[in-house]
């Protein structure tokens, strides 16, 4: 493993350098400046498997430095190493990966040998993989009308879980467009065509026939699932939407109690009178309504004041790692107790381990989704995904009893 230390101050290059020399890593080298640290990745003839960046340099200061190393498309691991705050190094945490370069973590100086341990053993052997830069490619709105009209859409569903008992509660509906040549597409490609070109209707349709479709073979096979579905705000324009919904789950043989809309904020919403008059008729009519991606954007108080939500998703952003980082938890303490107290039902995504499993449970939050549970999935595979589930939620017995 070839590794790089940049900091400004000598002492602290001197023992990182002997820290990782008791761990068995001798090809290091040491860099007293940010500039010099830049040309050499750049130079990239021995291309090095780990950095460790001081953020804290005059002249060039690592946030910096990031810039540079992103742009020379450095493919190996960092570890952001500062003395600063906690609050400063996950913001600069976060922009390194928004650069797609490879965080395995932070350290505070001084540095603790057990932490510097954790993220040695976390450098991974393999080259990077490039899926971690995605090349998404730019479709037409032709393109996506005609992809509706085939049949190319196709829904995933991700599994929810009750956090005390670890029972199933219900699945989240999520579209995926099966590109012909490009395979499995995912939404975050060509929802926001479909929004910017007036095919969000139809995409919403289809998606919601579809969910409701499936929902029905479930619950005709004795699972009676919740099914939460995307609606974006800009599908609550039409005043006669909650007829239509109410419809379409009646015609499907799905109670309208079974089903959450999760709205997500859109750019494009222009009649607030409107979207107020469509949630609430929605409640009436039984359906649930859940605010996604809590505390982000335009998903704010101002929303939960004014829509009768039922629900709050809380977004991954505030969730994974939560409980190691006491500015997240403090973050998601508040969104839970502001969930409690207006009585809504607190849904947690992005729960990827069993740390953030337990984390959740011992805060109080009501369920949880995310990969430590279960990826999305066709329908087809939820049957055997659930009987696997079922099983595994005995290791949870103490959790769960
Ligand atoms: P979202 O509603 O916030 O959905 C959660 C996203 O997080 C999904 O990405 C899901 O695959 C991903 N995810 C789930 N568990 C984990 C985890 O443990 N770790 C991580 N890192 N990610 C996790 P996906 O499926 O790519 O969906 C992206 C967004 O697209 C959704 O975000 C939703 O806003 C939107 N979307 C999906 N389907 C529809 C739809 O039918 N209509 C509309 N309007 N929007 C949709
Ligand atoms: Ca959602």
């Amino acid at each position: 493993m070839r590794v790089l230390l940049i900091d400004d101050d000598p002492f602290a290059l001197r023992l990182l350098a002997r820290q990782l020399d008791v761990l068995g890593v001798d090809d290091v080298q040491a860099c007293d400046n940010a500039q010099s640290a830049a040309e050499l990745v750049a130079r990239d003839a021995a291309p090095f498997d780990l950095l460790f960046i001081d953020l804290n340099m005059p002249g060039m200061d690592g946030v910096e430095l990031l810039r540079h190393v992103a742009r020379a498309h450095f493919r190996g691991s960092l570890v952001l190493v500062s003395g600063a705050d906690e609050r400063i190094l996950q913001s600069v945490e976060r922009l390194a990966r928004a650069h797609h370069l490879r965080v395995l973590g932070t350290l505070h100086k001084p540095v603790a040998p057990q932490a510097l341990a954790r993220l040695v053993d976390a450098v991974p052997t393999e080259p990077r993989h490039t899926a971690l830069r995605p090349v998404a490619r730019a479709y037409g709105p032709e393109e996506l009308s005609a992809a509706i009209t085939l049949g190319e859409l196709v829904n995933y569903y991700q599994p929810q879980v009750d956090l005390r008992t670890a029972r199933v509660t219900g699945v989240e509906t999520l579209v995926r467009w099966h590109h012909p040549v490009d395979g499995l597409v995912p939404p975050d490609q060509f929802i926001p065509l479909a929004e910017t070109h007036g095919l969000s209707d139809e995409l919403a349709r289809w998606v919601i026939a579809a969910a409701l479709h499936d929902a029905r073979r479930w619950q005709d096979a004795g699972l009676p699932l919740r099914l939460s579905v995307n609606v974006s705000m800009d599908n609550l324009v039409r005043l006669d939407y909650p007829d239509e919904i109410a419809r379409a789950a009646d015609v499907a043989g799905v109670h309208a109690a079974q089903l959450v809309l999760e709205i997500t904020e859109s750019q494009l919403m222009r009649d607030r009178l409107a979207l107020l008059d469509i949630a609430a008729r929605l409640r009436l009519k039984g359906i649930g309504l859940a605010i996604d991606d809590f505390g982000t954007g335009y998903s704010s108080l101002a929303q939960l004041r004014d829509v009768p939500f039922d629900e709050l998703k809380l977004e991954r952003g505030f969730v994974h790692g939560a409980c190691g980082s006491p500015p997240l938890r403090t973050i998601l303490e508040a969104s839970l107790a502001l969930a409690r107290q207006l009585g809504l039902r607190a849904v947690a995504e992005g729960v990827e381990d069993r740390a953030d499993w337990d984390c959740l449970r011992a805060l109080g939050c009501d369920c949880a989704q995310g990969y430590f549970i279960g990826r999305p999935m066709p329908a087809a595979k939820l049957p055997a995904w659930l009987r696997a589930w079922q099983a595994r939620a005995l290791e949870f017995a103490e959790v769960a009893a």
